[in-house]
């Protein structure tokens, strides 16, 4: 089936007991049981809601996986993962990655005993450098947030395969659109659906996907236990945003092209950061894993002062200032003081995450009102 069809019908059959076309909305916490244990298959909704089983039914079609998991946000799936660790045990993740990420890794997990080497993963031998007898887990981005790193996932899926070390694949700023770790290998892949699954601006969802029946059933024992699951509600609009997401991807490309090709030749803005152009050190690989390069991009300005990009920040009428990505409204925002404040300033700076970075999630609007836009910020 074509992405298209793919996209619109994953998951959703018609209601079985009216033929409501839209899965509806289970607004329950229990199920009647006809006797003890008698259930039809819905027992307690922290365990199971009908609606998410549609959600997670689509998230594992549009993933090319064969289970997935939908969590009360991105981070509470990537906490979920990390809980199939023990104390002692090493994870190997990005330098360059989101901000809650890493405060979840070192502010939460490290106290319980578990150990991150950040590394450079756009280098397959810094990755290799880095693994131990201990590495249970290699954690990658890409494209990375806030710098549009690129790493090579069939390269680090390889690696983790000869090191029996679980890859997990952050695919929110690609979207299954774009790119489906699972095909190159990886044995997770896990997203912010805040983000262009949901693609409205209007939920906090996350999302893990994976082919391996028993990692699935392990995965699944902690969201029911941990309990960070996501009400029926959300996981209707997240199933709604899904049915949209390969139009709204082609529209973020063809403006994120464009809003990036601008940006390069303005004489005002000084580097450019967007997987697209074909100088960029990851283009062949982003070329050869994505089908297209995204809204995502990120840029500095050639005056290189922090009070400047805090001007172009506070100044633009379309893109809005705010932290997030990936909904149909452009969004502009500075990593430093927002997405990746709670990385530490030494840690960042280190590596190249400037306090004049400005990133832009570049929106569905029309693409000269966006430039337009930008043109009077940066002025
Ligand atoms: C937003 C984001 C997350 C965290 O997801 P939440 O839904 O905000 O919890 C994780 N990874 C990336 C790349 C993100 O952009």
């Amino acid at each position: 089936m074509k992405l298209a069809t793919k996209f619109i019908h994953a998951g959703t059959e018609p209601d079985p007991s009216t033929g409501a076309i839209m899965t509806p909305i289970y607004q329950t916490s229990t199920y009647v049981q006809e006797a003890p244990g008698k259930n039809k298959g819905y027992e307690y909704a922290r365990s199971q809601n009908p609606t998410r089983t549609a959600l997670e039914e689509a998230l594992a079609v549009i993933e090319n996986g064969r289970h997935g998991l939908a969590f009360s946000s991105g981070v509470a799936a990537t906490d979920a993962v990390l809980k199939l660790l023990q104390p002692g045990d090493e994870v190997i993740a990005g330098n360059d990655m989101y901000g809650g990420t890493y405060r979840l890794f070192t502010k939460v997990f490290e106290k319980f005993g578990i150990r991150f080497s950040f590394v450079d993963m756009t280098s397959i031998e810094a990755i290799r450098a880095a693994i131990t007898p201990k590495t249970k887990l290699i954690w990658t981005e890409t494209p990375t947030n806030p710098l549009l790193n690129v790493t090579d996932i069939a390269a680090v899926t390889t690696l983790g395969k000869q090191h029996k070390a679980l890859v997990c694949v952050d695919n929110t700023f690609a979207s299954p659109y774009l790119q489906n770790p699972l095909d190159l290998g990886a044995d997770i892949v896990m997203h912010s659906s805040t983000k262009y699954l949901g693609g409205h601006s209007d939920v906090i969802q996350g999302a893990l996907v994976m082919n391996d029946t028993t990692l699935r059933d392990q995965l699944y024992f902690i969201q029911k236990s941990c309990g960070a699951v996501p009400g029926p509600m959300d996981c209707f609009l997240v199933l709604r945003g899904i049915k949209t997401l390969h139009v709204r991807m082609q529209r973020h490309c063809e403006n994120g092209v464009a809003i990036a090709h601008f940006l390069r030749q303005h004489p005002k803005v000084g580097k450019v950061y967007w997987c697209g152009f074909e100088d960029h050190p990851g283009y062949a690989i982003a070329k050869k894993q994505m089908r297209g390069f995204g809204g995502m991009m990120s840029f500095t300005l050639k005056d290189d002062h922090v009070e400047k990009a805090l001007k172009v920040l506070s100044s633009t009428k379309v893109f809005a200032l705010a932290e997030s990505l990936g909904g149909v409204e452009s969004l502009i925002n500075h990593p430093a003081s927002m997405t990746h404040a709670s990385i530490p300033r030494e840690e960042r700076i280190k590596n190249g995450l400037s306090d004049s970075l400005i990133r832009l999630s570049v929106g569905i609007e029309d693409a000269d009102d966006l430039i337009e836009d930008l043109k009077q910020a940066i002025g």
